[in-house]
């Protein structure tokens, strides 16, 4: 019999700091955690700082990690130009309440880049964002529904939350009212998509242009093709939400990969370097229903936010772009993902169980199961036990993996990628002996 501990009697001994933390957290936050995400059994990381590829818990571990901030940092933790642009900034004014060249220049940033932006406005977040973007279409066309594809996420205001757990609810989320003006349609049936825009009342499709939580469902190029077609014909217009994609898949967002130019683009992530910040980019005369207008008869689409444009953000997000404009870094991360996602394929193969790894740009998805095309397997992930089991086993070699999956950053090389593939063969091996995996 073995006599090696459980991976969870392994992870509670060697995370005593975390464990205590959370259990301080608990009377502070409901589940004791502030994103849904860093849910995590036993219980989640509390990290001190990070640098590069890696991050510290309060343990004094060093975890090579991939959540880089839900997929914001791709240029690595700390990175020393946007550390200085933000400092910078900070020295010379937190948020001064009015217009600022740091803005300004991070308009230009983006303009210069997407391409379906002539003009941009800022927000504080993703959800703002695509929340923002379809308020704007809505004036724009003067009707009111949205149709979304299932399992997209787009944040959680009432227009994004509902239909992106798969399957699909016929319940509002709690806290979400009854949506008549939302409809969630299957991703790639188009036939589904066409009787939705049919009725000539919707004012915009938005979807996560690679598929459902970035690639996770894959789509393909074809079928956004033909999303956009049926859009022209309804008058209704396409919102990409590109708030993981934007300068992650390209420098120019997975629109220009694709092929596919929409009408409006949500930001958010990358394009902020990792701060708290959004934006909505498109067409000059669409964005017009932001402006005042001479005829104070005619409204205006209201958008408030003390934090729009933060200059912290803008500093950050201004440096960030620069530094990935030429495509070059981008280039580098998706070739080491790919790399990554065929060694830890070969890991699976090696140790004999079922299981496998795909994905997109610098991502990696991993599934402890065979093959599959389902959407609702696709989007969950790996279950449970399993999950707990991988997350902890993977802890313990030093990988803060983000529920299964990994965003790369520009500082995971190539010792970073053999750390990730014995880890992952120590920790499949590991689950086999325990009875976690076949
Ligand atoms: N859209 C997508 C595709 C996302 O992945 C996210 C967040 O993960 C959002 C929107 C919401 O962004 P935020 O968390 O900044 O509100």
């Amino acid at each position: 019999m073995s006599t090696q501990p459980t991976i969870a009697a392994e992870f509670e001994a060697a995370f005593p700091g975390s464990r205590a933390a959370h259990a301080r957290a608990l009377h502070l936050f409901p589940s004791g955690i502030t994103h849904d995400t860093r849910r995590a059994d036993p219980f989640p990381l509390t990290c001190t700082h990070g640098e590069g590829a890696y991050k510290w818990d309060v343990d004094g571990h060093r975890l090579l990690d991939y959540a880089m901030a839900h997929g914001g940092l791709l240029l690595g933790h700390s990175h020393p130009a946007v550390v200085e642009a933000v400092r910078a900034q900070a020295g010379a004014g937190l948020q001064l309440g009015a217009s600022t060249l740091v803005e300004a220049e991070w308009a230009r940033r983006i303009i210069g880049l997407v391409p379906c932006a002539e003009h941009v406005r800022f927000t504080s977040s993703g959800t703002e964002a695509t929340l923002l973007a379809l308020r704007v279409a809505r004036a724009a066309t003067g009707r009111s529904r949205v149709v979304k594809l299932a399992g997209h996420y787009h944040g959680w205001h009432d227009d994004a939350l509902p239909g992106t757990s798969l399957p699909v609810s016929a319940l509002p989320p709690p806290g979400s009212p009854p949506n008549p003006n939302l409809i969630v349609v299957p991703q790639g049936d188009l036939a589904a998509m066409r009787a939705a825009l049919a009725g000539g009342d919707v004012a915009a499709v938005i979807l996560e242009p690679t598929g459902a939580a970035w690639g996770a469902v894959p789509l393909a190029p074809a079928a956004v093709a033909a999303y956009r077609e049926l859009c022209d014909q309804h008058g209704t217009l396409l919102v990409f939400d590109e708030v993981v994609t934007g300068f992650r898949w390209s420098a120019r967002c997975a629109q220009d990969l694709i092929g596919v130019t929409p009408d409006l683009t949500a930001l958010a992530k990358v394009v902020a370097g990792g701060l708290p910040g959004g934006a909505i980019a498109g067409p000059a005369d669409l964005l017009a229903v932001l402006a005042f207008r001479s005829d104070p008869a005619l409204a205006k689409v209201e958008h408030y936010g003390t934090y729009n444009a933060h200059p912290l953000a803008a500093a950050a997000g201004t440096v960030t772009l620069d530094l990935l404009a030429d495509g070059a870094l981008i280039g580098a991360t998706h070739r080491r993902a790919a790399e990554l996602r065929a060694a830890l394929g070969e890991v699976f193969a090696r140790v004999g169980t079922p299981g496998y790894v795909y994905g997109q740009a610098s991502t990696f998805i991993m599934l402890l199961d065979p093959e599959s095309d389902d959407p609702v397997v696709l989007k969950r992930g790996i279950k449970g036990a399993r999950s707990a089991a991988l997350h902890c086993a993977m802890l313990l070699e030093g990988v803060h993996l983000y529920r299964g999956c990994g965003l790369l950053s520009i500082a995971h090389g190539d010792e970073e990628l053999q750390l990730t593939v014995s880890a992952l063969e120590r920790s499949l091996r590991r689950m086999q002996a325990q009875g976690v995996i076949a």
